[in-house]
């Protein structure tokens, strides 16, 4: 059963009938547990596609479904960016538990030791009481993924999360998210343009076309992992 269903998706910016068309007629299907990402050139509809799961941009056709016990796409979802996007006045604990605290004092005291759990996991442990300016940008992105994963998210939503990082601190930080994904297996949807890092993490790699919000194909990843 998918976890999320396009059909017919479309997005037009500017006037009906001008503009660019940036995501047209686009059909897929999410599976439960499926890492997928979206690869293809700068301005192919990448971004364009998540800001319409996301709520951030009405579509102009078409419809986006997701499994019906959620309450709201909001509510399933957790978000990472290609900047961490960190308040630089608060510790790297206290950013991973911003999504508590805007739920109030007790949700935060409660969501404490599962903050901790995740920086532990993402290799953070002895970092949780500095502050963002005193990270390198692999390990500010890290407490981005933490955040992200705080309230538990059916879906995990990626935006070119390695994109501003230099090669070895990509790198390494893929294979940290592959790690992360086996003892966890979350719904994934990762945009790239790197279509190494998709072929590495995916199970499928949807393949955009240079003109705007077309799939050019497919391709199911099977030979990957051992
Ligand atoms: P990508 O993320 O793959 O770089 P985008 O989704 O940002 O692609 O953009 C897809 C197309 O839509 C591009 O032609 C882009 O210029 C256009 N576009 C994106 N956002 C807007 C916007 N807010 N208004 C008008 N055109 C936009
Ligand atoms: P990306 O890194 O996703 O390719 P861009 O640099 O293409 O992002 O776009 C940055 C922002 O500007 C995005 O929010 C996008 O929606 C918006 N944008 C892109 N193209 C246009 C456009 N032609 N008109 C207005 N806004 C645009």
């Amino acid at each position: 059963e998918p976890v999320m269903t396009f059909s017919h998706v479309t997005k037009h910016y500017g006037p009906a009938g001008g503009g660019t068309r940036a995501v047209d007629d686009l059909d897929l299907e999410i599976a439960d547990g499926e890492f997928v990402s979206i690869v293809g050139p700068s301005g192919c509809g990448k971004s364009t596609l998540l800001k319409l799961v996301m709520g951030l941009e009405p579509l102009t056709g078409g419809s986006i479904e997701y499994r019906a016990e959620a309450t709201s796409i909001q509510a399933m979802t957790g978000m990472v960016f290609q900047q961490p996007l960190l308040l630089p006045w608060h510790t790297v604990l206290d950013n991973v538990l911003v999504p508590s605290a805007l739920q109030g004092r007790a949700r935060k005291r409660a969501d404490t030791g599962h903050a901790r759990t995740l920086l532990g996991m993402l290799g953070l442990t002895d970092f949780a009481d500095r502050y963002p300016y005193q990270l390198s940008g692999g390990m500010q992105q890290r407490v981005g993924i933490a955040r992200a994963l705080l309230h538990d998210p059916r879906i995990l939503l990626m935006d070119e999360p390695f994109g501003a990082l230099d090669a070895m601190t990509r790198d390494q930080l893929t294979m940290d998210l592959l790690d992360l994904w086996e003892r966890d297996r979350k719904t994934v949807l990762f945009i790239t343009h790197s279509i190494s890092e998709a072929v590495l993490l995916s199970d499928r790699v949807v393949v955009m076309t240079p003109r705007p919000g077309r799939i050019a194909e497919i391709v199911d990843i099977d030979v990957r992992r051992p």
